[in-house]
């Protein structure tokens, strides 16, 4: 019998092994996660999770009969090593999982503050169940919060705590919000819009040192020499790919683990997909990039099951991603990497306007806050090839949505 075993079992990890079974795979699959519990997505940890206005049970992808029911055998365990020529992997435990095709989908963790006092205790990042759980609990008995880094996951989760009644301030080392990944107008709208939250942002702002008081973190030095209260300190300054087994078993790791446009490592017998893979992106140009998002990691795992099962195709889906913040919703297609004009649809004090982004006459992107028409639209756009210019789009009257038809 032929067996798939994977490698991490979030989101991309999860999706393989049900499009597999979708797909008609009659082989052994053998989902290998080291987090507790089922499957479960990430999003909500720092939104409605947080809120309380989900549970546990609202975050698993699937009850404990679906991997029962479809043959998936989940064991939770760390991949400790890949034996590429016995193709074999071996866990932490000891045990060991041969494998016809081995699928790395471990993703990725948060990097580490790299100051002094980062390792007190109320100093936390967010990436698991288990830190949101742990976050929760000190948030309840916190009242002053600092956020480092104004990324997704710190304005959300800055967004929550000050919905919370709690006093938050959010530390950035660049000049403004989400620049990685929103346009200056974007960045703009969502500082504005936290200020309005009650968030004191601190842009271009670096750190000292974490400062405590019998173990605990107790406030913040700026580099400027300023202090700042705090009972908890959340991180989220980005992340970086857990590629460990990759590399110590000789497969290419320049930024997370290398795939080409088929998902497929230098090694035909493995794969590795969502947070942890490179792959040449498309919307992209053909650079290797990985991407961090729900899309990816779900697109990737259809996308793969499909070529194990034979339907080979270059995986070409057009990015989209979303942020949940306060009452905004930002939607997100394409990549804003590189854009020279923002050409805006509505008016931002309605809360309700899209940003469309050009590199000279190409839209590359699209941004749009709580407008799911018009994010609905981009996506289909993006899809194609037809895509209104910037005079156009410039024009008085333009109507976004008349592009659908
Ligand atoms: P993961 O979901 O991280 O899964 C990898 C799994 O592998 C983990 O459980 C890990 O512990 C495990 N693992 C690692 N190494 C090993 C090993 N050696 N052996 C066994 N298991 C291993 N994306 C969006 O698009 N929209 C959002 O709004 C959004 N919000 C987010 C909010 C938070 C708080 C976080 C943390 C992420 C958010 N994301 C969001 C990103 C999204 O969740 C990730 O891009 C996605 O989970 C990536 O899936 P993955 O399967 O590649 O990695």
């Amino acid at each position: 019998q032929h067996s798939t075993v994977i490698a991490g079992a979030g989101q991309a990890g999860y999706q393989t092994a049900a499009s597999l079974r979708q797909e008609g795979y009659d082989g052994r699959i053998v989902l290998i996660g080291d987090e507790p519990g089922l499957p479960y997505q990430r999003p909500p940890l720092s939104k409605a999770y947080m809120l309380g206005k989900t549970d546990r049970a609202g975050l698993q992808f699937k009850p404990e009969k679906f991997f029962s029911d479809n043959a998936i055998d989940l064991i939770h365990d760390s991949v400790a090593a890949i034996d590429r020529s016995a193709r074999q992997v071996t866990l932490a435990g000891g045990g060991r999982h041969g494998y016809d095709h081995l699928v790395i989908a471990t993703g990725a963790r948060n990097r580490p503050l790299p100051v002094p006092g980062a390792d007190l205790e109320g100093v936390m990042g967010l990436r698991t169940l288990a830190d949101a759980d742990a976050l929760a609990l000190r948030l309840n008995d916190a009242e002053d919060v600092v956020v480092i880094g104004a990324g997704f996951i710190g304005l959300e989760f800055a967004a929550v705590a000050a919905a919370l009644g709690k006093r938050v301030q959010v530390i950035e080392l660049a000049p403004r919000v989400m620049g990685r990944a929103v346009s200056v107008d974007m960045s703009g709208f969502f500082a504005a819009a936290h200020a309005g939250w009650g968030v004191t942002l601190l842009p271009n702002t670096g750190i000292r040192a974490i400062e405590g008081a019998g173990g605990k973190v107790a406030g913040i030095e700026l580099s400027d020499g300023r202090r700042l209260p705090a009972q908890l300190v959340v991180f989220g300054i980005g992340v970086m790919p857990n590629a460990e087994i990759a590399l110590t078993s000789g497969l290419p790791t320049p930024n997370g683990v290398e795939v080409d446009a088929t998902l497929a490592t230098s090694d035909p017998a493995v794969s590795a997909i969502g947070d942890v893979a490179c792959f040449p992106c498309a919307a992209a140009g053909g650079r290797c990039l990985r991407l961090e998002s729900v899309q990816n990691a779900a697109d990737q795992g259809r996308a793969l099951a499909a070529r194990l099962m034979g339907k080979s195709a270059p995986y070409a889906a057009v990015p989209w991603f979303w942020s949940d913040q306060g009452d905004l919703k930002l939607q997100m297609v394409g990549l804003s990497d590189g854009h020279d004009r923002v050409i805006r649809l509505g008016d931002p004090a309605t809360r309700s306007f899209t940003n469309l982004l050009y590199r000279g006459d190409d839209l590359i992107a699209l941004e749009s806050v709580n407008r799911a028409g018009d994010f609905m639209v981009g996506r289909k756009l993006f899809a194609g090839r037809a895509r209104p210019g910037p005079a156009e789009a410039a024009s008085e009257g333009f109507d976004l949505r008349a592009w659908e038809a």
